[in-house]
Parts: C-alpha cells; sequence; structure tokens
C-alpha cells in the first residue's frame, strides 16, 4: 500500500509477518492530489522505494500491479462535538486521521466500546450521548494531533533536518519510545458509575 501526500519526501515501513507469512509495506510520498503513475502504482512504488535498504527491494520485486493500493491522505478537521441530538459520530466520520500512529481504526473501536458501556450504563440516552462526546472528543484529537506531527516529521524534506532527525531517532531507546506512546496505548474501556 501507498499514498501520496500534498508537499519531495517520503517514507515506509513493513509490518511483521502476518498470520499467514504475509506481510504488507506501507509508504508515504509527496504528490499532487489524484496524481496516477502513467506505467502503474507497482512501476511507481519501485521508482520511489526500490533503491532502499534490504528487504524492501525484494519484497518490491516480489509484488505484483493488483497488491498495490495507492490513495491519497485526508485527515478531518477538529470537529466541535460528535453528537447532535440522536445522531452520533464514531471512528473516521469523528476523527479520520493520518495513519502515521495506527490509530484510526483503534479508535474507532474504542469509540464503540465507549459508547456501547456508556448507553448500558446510562437509562438518560442524552446524558450517556454527552458523556461519550466529553470522553471521546479529547483523546482522539490527542491522537490525530500526534499522529499528524509524526507524519510531519516523517516528511521533512531538507536533507540537514532529515539527518538531525534520523540521528536523534537512532539514539532514542525503544523503552522511551514506548512510554511516550503510553497515552496512545494505555487505554482501558470505560466503567460508568
Ligand atoms: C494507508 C492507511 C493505513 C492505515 N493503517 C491503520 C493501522 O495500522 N491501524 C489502524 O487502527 N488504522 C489504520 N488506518 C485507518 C483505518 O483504516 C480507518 O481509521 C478505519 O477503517 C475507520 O473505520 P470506520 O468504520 O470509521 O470507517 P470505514 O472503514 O471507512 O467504514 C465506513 C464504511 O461505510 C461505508 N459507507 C460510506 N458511505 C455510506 C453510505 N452512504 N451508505 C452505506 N455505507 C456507506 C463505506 O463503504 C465503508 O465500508 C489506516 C488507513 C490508511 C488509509
Amino acid at each position: 500500500m501507498w499514498a501520496g501526500r500534498p508537499g519531495g519526501a517520503a517514507n515506509a515501513s513493513a509490518s511483521p509477518p502476518l498470520a499467514d507469512g504475509r506481510v504488507y509495506l506501507f509508504g508515504v510520498a509527496d504528490a499532487p492530489e489524484g496524481q496516477r503513475s502513467p506505467d502503474g502504482e507497482l512501476a511507481e512504488v519501485r521508482r520511489r522505494f526500490g533503491g532502499w535498504h534490504d528487504p524492501v527491494p525484494r519484497l518490491l520485486a516480489a509484488a505484483s500491479e493488483d497488491a498495490v493500493m495507492r490513495h491519497d491522505i485526508y485527515e478531518l478537521p477538529p470537529l466541535d462535538t460528535f453528537v447532535r441530538g440522536r445522531c452520533v459520530l464514531l471512528g473516521d466520520a469523528a476523527h479520520a486521521m493520518t495513519p502515521n500512529l495506527g490509530q484510526g481504526a483503534n479508535q474507532a473501536l474504542e469509540d464503540a466500546v465507549t459508547l456501547a458501556a456508556l448507553l448500558a450504563a446510562h437509562p438518560d440516552t442524552d446524558c450517556a450521548l454527552a458523556r461519550y462526546d466529553r470522553e471521546r472528543r479529547p483523546r482522539t484529537r490527542m491522537i490525530a494531533r500526534r499522529s499528524h506531527r509524526i507524519g510531519a516529521v516523517a516528511q521533512w524534506s531538507g536533507a540537514p533536518a532529515r539527518l538531525v532527525r534520523d540521528w536523534l531517532l537512532r539514539l532514542t531507546p525503544s523503552s522511551a519510545v514506548l512510554s511516550a506512546l503510553d497515552p496512545v496505548l494505555g487505554w482501558r474501556p470505560p466503567h460508568p458509575e
């Protein structure tokens, strides 16, 4: 999968092996909105990422055209509310975010779990929906903002800035990276009184 992003920088990552031994690659490159590659997206991906370190070139050499999905990336501006009357937004409809933290679907699931728990616990639906909005909007906003920031840094195009970024990343212990993610990953389902 690869994604165009308005702005000439590129970044990419590979998934751990999936249950059936397959793997997916995710790459982002700055490109004009809606642009398509005349000789196909696989050729474009190979042009952009084929010179990267092992195993990227080997994986791209093994890929077929129909395995490549290309999307432009959009994010939703922050909404003032997720609730109007009995209409409730959840998932991307409420907080479509950049994919850099891998949290879009996770947040949709958290929304659903929270909403179900609050509706089950509160006899007053309006009260449950107001609390859903109070609980979910700040958290999803915080995560969308972090994801956006990571995407922006990953796409830095100036060589000096990229050098400093890559050097700092190499120096950062993975324990520090993990603890910085605590507020994102440490979510627990609500226990409404
Ligand atoms: C490149 C990329 C990588 C990503 N990686 C991750 C990741 O690693 N981890 C993660 O958690 N998230 C990731 N996401 C985000 C994740 O895919 C989305 O956040 C998630 O799918 C949102 O779920 P949703 O149910 O809100 O919306 P969707 O999955 O968009 O579901 C909405 C559904 O509603 C249907 N629909 C739309 N309009 C109508 C209509 N009028 N009537 C009936 N049906 C309609 C659509 O066809 C669709 O099936 C990634 C996204 C992208 C683009």
